[in-house]
């Protein structure tokens, strides 16, 4: 079943999941440095272990891309080490700081002021920066919508009973959002940081906690059914 049709199910689940939780206030991270850090030492790693590698990058006295770029890699895996995959982790990381290094002087700041675009496709282009790592790092670094899918949140919408009418990949996941929500980075943030705590709280990997969710009601999981032939209007509470 597909329902990205802009009917404005995408929409109600951001509000309903927004008040059951209130605003996230993402990303975790105490500068644009560690943002970007972390978001690429997240990578197939459990966020307390993402910690735990920035706390050892504070303590080393490493807080930005040019100190990055100085240390050595067994250096810096060692560092990293609690993320998981450190020795690739540190190539990916000191990748990146190898291009704000050589193309902007070291200034973080002149990567994220480029246009949305060539953002992007410039970030898409460094060694170890996937489409969810460049998302995480438009929207919460450079302030820029571009809908971050990940995991949690194929598995929340399939479990809710949508999927995207085009492809089944993760462009065609983000042009459903992008078609479903504001295009405004301040939803992109809000949302995607609802969903992962979602999953966290509710909609669990492998048996969710269907009593009490707040989207049960337009859950075809939650409630026990399928939802074929429904449209967002249709469903009940998604006016408002
Ligand atoms: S009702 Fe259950 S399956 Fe549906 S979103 Fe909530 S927890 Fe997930």
């Amino acid at each position: 079943m597909s329902r990205d049709d802009g009917s404005g199910i995408l929409l109600a689940i951001y509000r309903r999941l927004l008040a059951a939780y209130g605003p996230q206030g993402w990303w975790p991270g105490d500068s644009h440095f560690e943002m970007i850090a972390g978001a690429i030492l997240t990578q197939a790693a459990a966020w307390r272990n993402v910690e735990r590698a920035l706390t050892n990058l504070r303590a080393a006295g490493i807080d930005d891309w040019p100190s990055v770029y100085r240390i050595g890699t067994d250096t810096l895996a060692e560092i990293v080490r609690p993320s998981g995959y450190y020795n690739v982790k540190a190539r990916k990381l000191q990748a990146f700081a190898a291009h704000v290094c050589d193309k902007y002087g070291g200034n973080l700041d002149a990567l994220l002021a480029v246009d949305t675009e060539t953002l992007r496709r410039e970030l898409l282009g460094i060694y170890g920066i996937g489409p969810e790592t460049a998302d995480d790092i438009l929207v919460y670094a450079a302030g820029r919508p571009s809908f971050v899918i990940d995991a949690y949140t194929i598995r929340i919408m399939r479990r809710i009973g949508l999927t995207p009418a085009g492809r089944d990949d993760y462009d065609g996941w983000q042009a459903m959002f992008h078609a479903g929500v504001p295009h405004d980075a301040l939803v992109h943030n809000e949302y995607h940081a609802l969903l992962d705590w979602h999953h966290k709280a509710a909609c669990t990997k492998n048996v969710p906690q269907c009593a009490g969710c707040c989207l049960r009601d337009i859950c075809a999981t939650g409630r026990g059914t399928d939802l074929p032939g429904l449209s967002g209007t249709d469903l009940p509470g998604l006016t408002g």
